[in-house]
């Protein structure tokens, strides 16, 4: 396939954009080569700059859980932008929506929208703190929790009690208050308990993590992080970001019966727009400014375009919850194929699937955490990666991106897949 175009694109963007690009991840730095232009996407196709069509398995990194341009979210988009953008006022819709999740996510009252992940989590912290009246949170290594200073802190070697910056320009004071632990450990987020006498505020966690590609949580791990919390006045926030409305209806509160005290949202809660969200009992959200004293604002949150590509969004998937079990069909029968492609080829590998989340890693061991999600042989999937776009499929440009499926692929567009895998399997 040629990518003329999109290189020339990237040359242009580059001279004004940092690394050419809004965001990391997109900038191919894992994988070698430059970025893909996409100029317009449907159902699940991208279209790109050079006129190639491509298979989509990132989906905007989730949100597009029923394909790309879904036309309820389009429409009514185009409707409220005919009646004003932003009014800086509260509007019918945003109760309307909050409405709809409380309804369909157990074990929360009440839900705040803001404008990015990112957000949701800075702010699910910010209320736990302000709510506990502690300082210290603890979070594992590996799961992602948006660009705020007190996440971007990644694992030293060792038990380790104070955190390190991984980004220059987050402080050590930050840094100092999140504690980290390794996913699938129990023990060892009860030793940090043990050594933290003066109380910890909150635990966050992907409940299923999909940032070090897709981790599900071993078997009563989110049940002892539940019993923790509850033995030492902690709260437990579900970073629901990637996996609310994605793995149910309720997300992984649902799916795995275990109550968090807040969760957070983005991608699929805003169909496609800026929205992130974060949500819990009364109790603790009326600690939120006006009611409360913990401050938290944003000028366009809320906002009446956001509201209604998420409201049309969540009814979708509330109106059809059968989309889940399809879904997850869909994706088994992906996995499936895949494995047999590799068997074939002989290679190494190890596939990690829950529900429409799916990642290959090249290595033999379980990923059951950061540790062994590093241990994939990152050559093998540049190749994998290349090969796979050469064919018109499109998966993320990382080793530790999930892949994310959506209802808009058919059979035909899986068999395809799979052609694909065996014809690059071959040449690894
Ligand atoms: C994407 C993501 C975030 C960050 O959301 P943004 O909208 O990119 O700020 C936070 N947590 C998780 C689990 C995510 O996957």
């Amino acid at each position: 396939m040629l990518y003329q175009r999109s290189s020339q694109l990237f040359a242009e963007a580059i001279k004004v954009i940092p690394g050419g690009v809004n965001s990391p991840v997109r900038a191919f730095k894992a994988v070698g080569g430059t970025p893909v232009f996409i100029k317009e996407a449907k159902g699940a196709y991208l279209y790109d700059e050079d006129d190639n069509r491509l298979i989509d398995y990132i989906n905007s990194w989730g949100p597009m859980i029923l394909g790309h341009a879904y036309e309820p979210v389009v429409d009514a988009v185009i409707e409220r932008a005919k009646k004003g953008t932003s009014f800086g006022t509260p509007t019918a819709l945003e109760t309307k929506i909050a409405a709809l999740a409380v309804n369909m996510v157990p074990n929360i009252d009440k839900i705040r929208f803001v404008n990015s992940g990112t957000e949701a989590c800075m702010s699910a912290i910010r209320l736990a703190r302000g709510y506990t009246k502690r300082d210290k949170i603890i979070k594992f290594a590996g799961c992602y929790h948006g660009h705020s200073d007190s996440f971007l802190i990644q694992a030293g070697s060792g038990a380790v009690t104070f955190g390190t910056p991984n980004s220059p320009g987050v402080t050590q004071g930050t840094a100092q208050d999140t504690l980290l632990a390794n996913y699938n450990d129990l023990d060892n987020v009860a030793a940090l308990f043990k050594a933290n006498p003066n109380g910890i505020a909150a635990i966050i966690i992907e409940p299923v993590a999909g940032n070090m590609g897709c981790i599900p949580p071993a078997e009563g791990f989110l049940k002892g992080l539940r019993q923790l919390c509850d033995a030492n006045g902690t709260l437990l926030i579900f970073d629901e970001v990637m996996t609310g409305f994605r793995l149910a209806k309720g997300g992984t509160q649902e799916l795995f019966d275990v109550k968090a005290d807040i969760v957070t949202f983005g991608k699929v809660i805003g169909g496609g727009l800026p929205v992130g969200a974060f949500a819990g009992r009364n109790e603790i959200m009326d600690y939120l400014a006006p009611l409360g004293s913990v401050y938290q604002a944003g000028t366009l949150s809320g906002n009446p375009l956001a509201m209604a590509a998420g409201f049309e969004m969540l009814k979708a998937l509330n109106d059809d919850i059968t989309v889940y079990e399809r879904l997850a069909q869909k994706t088994a029968y992906l996995e499936q194929g895949i494995r047999e492609k590799l068997n074939a080829a002989n290679v190494v590998y190890t596939i990690n699937r829950i529900g429409s989340m799916i990642s290959v890693h090249f290595d033999a061991t379980p990923v059951t955490d950061f540790k062994t999600a590093a241990n994939g042989d990152n050559a093998t999937f540049k190749k994998f990666f290349h090969g796979l776009l050469e064919e018109g499929v499109y998966i993320a440009p990382s080793a530790y991106e999930t892949w994310f499926i959506t209802d808009a692929l058919t059979y035909d567009d899986l068999d395809y897949t799979i052609q694909a895998v065996g014809k690059v399997a071959k040449t690894l």
